[in-house]
């Protein structure tokens, strides 16, 4: 029977060809006149190009954003936007400078304006992240969501080939999850299905034929929907571990999605049969498990955590620290069960369900 909860989040999105020249006017239209731009330093040359587009409406540039947002960065990030007085924050790039932009709306109650160049999504989230002395801090707060996103696909052809993969697979994740589920959330399903659709028939594209703005359009939207998935749908194992990794290893996140993500949905499968063939469906696969580890081979992405720095002597300890506190998930979160799959994903092995 039909039963469900969901909470909208206030979305303001542009999205379009070349939407990247829409921005003064948009800001305008949003009242905001001193905008301080954010980018990593990698894409310094973008933030550069939007502060001159922003001419007059920008105050300056803070091109040191980092992964995982440390606190250093976001009290450097502070101090430059209250010496400049600035309004708002106009970030572009991937999660890590729009988690930027997000740790300054929630401590300054600065609007913030996200371009995003990744498919991380953290732009549809409430979720922001920061880190301190090793540990990652995360919350859900509605300041934090971006005043307005734009999109422009022509942005992502930049994206190198093998970053567009993983990054592609990390979005894939946050909408597989919300389609193999054991709750059927109509709201959230419609996104992650749609999501999980676009993102299957676009990436192969992207990284055979990079110039494809069709593609790379499919790709950015499916990305959105995806991030629209995770902001207002639920997170599980797949999260957890991607957290524990992320934190304790130091393994990079759009890839360590990537690898976990065939797992955990094989994980969950003898408890989320209709969902998981929805998911198998959408993807055009008779195994959904196994189609995503199939698809993240095809794009050239990594399937092993040996790929990404973890240890075999590593494994128990990432199954002690996933199982140490309880969460949500659909099937029962066991030691054993975690470190089979933690042992699977080691060695790139192809998924398999749990009994
Ligand atoms: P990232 O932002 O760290 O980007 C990786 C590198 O790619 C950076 O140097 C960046 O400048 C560069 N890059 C991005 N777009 C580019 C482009 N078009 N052309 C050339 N270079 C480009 O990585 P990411 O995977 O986008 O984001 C990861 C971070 O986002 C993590 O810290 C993660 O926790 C966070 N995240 C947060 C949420 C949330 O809801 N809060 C959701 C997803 C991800």
């Amino acid at each position: 029977m039909i039963d469900y909860r969901y909470r909208a989040l206030p979305w303001n999105i542009v999205f379009g060809k070349n939407a990247i020249q829409r921005l003064p006017a948009e800001l305008d239209t949003l009242g905001k006149s001193r905008a301080l731009v954010l980018s990593t330093p990698n894409q310094a040359d973008d933030g550069r190009r939007v502060a001159k587009l922003l001419a007059d409406r920008c105050v300056g540039l803070f091109a040191q954003a980092v992964m995982h947002v440390p606190a250093a960065t976001v009290e450097a990030a502070k101090k430059e936007a209250v010496r400049l007085d600035a309004d708002c924050t106009v970030a572009i790039g991937g999660g890590s400078t729009t988690g930027l932009g997000k740790a300054l709306a929630l401590q300054l109650d600065l609007d913030n304006v996200v371009i995003p160049t990744s498919y991380a999504g953290s732009e549809m989230t409430n979720i922001w992240g920061i880190t301190e002395n090793g540990i990652k801090t995360t919350g859900r707060d509605d300041r934090v969501l971006p005043t307005l996103t734009l999109y422009d696909p022509v942005l992502t052809l930049s994206l190198p080939p093998k970053f567009a993969a993983s990054s592609g697979l990390n979005a894939m994740a946050q909408a597989a999850v919300n389609v193999a589920s054991d709750s059927l959330n109509p709201m959230v399903r419609v996104m992650a299905v749609a999501a999980v659709k676009l993102l299957a028939q676009s990436l192969p594209t992207v990284l055979t034929s990079p110039d494809d703005l069709d593609a790379r359009a499919g790709a950015l939207l499916g990305a959105s929907l995806a991030g629209g998935a995770l902001g207002t749908g639920s997170t599980g194992l797949h999260h957890r571990l991607c957290h524990v990794l992320g934190g304790a290893f130091n393994t990079p996140h759009a890839e360590t999605h990537t690898v976990l993500l065939p797992h955990s949905i094989a994980y969950n499968t003898a408890v989320t049969r209709a969902g998981t063939s929805e998911l198998a469906a959408a993807l055009q696969v008779d195994d959904a498990a196994l189609g995503i580890f199939n698809l993240a081979s095809l794009l050239g992405a990594p399937t092993a955590l040996s790929e990404l720095g973890v240890q075999a002597s590593d494994l128990d300890e990432a199954a002690r620290l996933v199982t140490a506190t309880p969460f949500g998930n659909p099937a029962p979160v066991t030691l054993d069960g975690v470190r089979g799959l933690l042992e699977a994903a080691y060695h790139g092995r192809p998924p398999r369900p749990q009994s």
